[in-house]
């Protein structure tokens, strides 16, 4: 559902870019609410959750799609994690719809579904397994890299039950914005991928804002 935002850029307390190829891994407060801007268009932003206090409470696919009833993420989405509890709310969506089912990229499957020479090309799981390496503090590993939410991506599912990766639906500009029910760890690979059109075969930047509760 398309939901517009009164929350101005000028006031957000964090406003930054995410280069594609890049990470981020950030703290966002319970209260706080997240925007993440599609800047160019057309680009997929491979996000996970963590409770901020206690990473092994990861935001969960499955308990997501039963808490919703539904296969995709908009406005008025529960982002729920392995504990049946709110990490995050979606509040405001002007891009419609956004994927949790496609997984992230990674050199394994870059091999399988394009060719064995794909697989040494840079890929979302890289970027997370980076990101998590350059902060031991946290006490992530390899075993906390768990189901994503793709914001921005287009992944339709077919009526015999496949997955598709379709061009995307998002424009230059569209945003999605959730607001924290608890503090959380934010992991974000902005896609290098360039073998499907998942991010228009051209990664651009992200831009990431955060509002402190009004
Ligand atoms: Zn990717």
């Amino acid at each position: 559902m398309i939901t517009e935002s009164q929350r101005q850029p000028q006031t957000a307390v964090t406003r930054l870019t995410i280069d594609s190829g890049d990470y981020y891994l950030g703290l966002v407060k319970e209260g706080q609410t997240l925007r993440l801007v599609d800047l160019e268009g057309n680009q997929a932003a491979d996000t996970l959750f963590y409770n901020a206090n206690d990473p092994s409470e990861r935001y969960s696919l499955s308990d997501t799609l039963l808490a919703q009833q539904a296969l995709y993420l908009t406005t008025g989405s529960r982002l729920m994690s392995n504990l049946q509890h709110e990490m995050l709310v979606i509040v405001a969506d002007t891009c419609g719809r956004h994927d949790t089912l496609g997984g992230a990229c990674a050199t394994e499957s870059n091999g399988v579904r394009y060719d064995l020479e794909k697989r040494c090309m840079h890929a979302c799981r890289d970027s997370w397994m980076l990101a998590i390496n350059e902060h031991p503090q946290l006490g992530l590993s390899k075993r906390d890299i768990g189901h994503n939410i793709n914001f921005f991506m287009n992944v339709p599912v077919t009526p015999d039950g496949g997955l598709s990766f379709a061009d995307g639906i998002s424009a230059p500009g569209k945003y999605v914005e959730m607001t924290a029910k608890m503090d959380v760890l934010v992991l974000i690979s902005n896609c290098p991928q360039l073998n499907n059109p998942c991010n228009g075969y051209n990664p651009t930047p992200i831009e990431l804002l955060v509002w402190d509760a009004s």
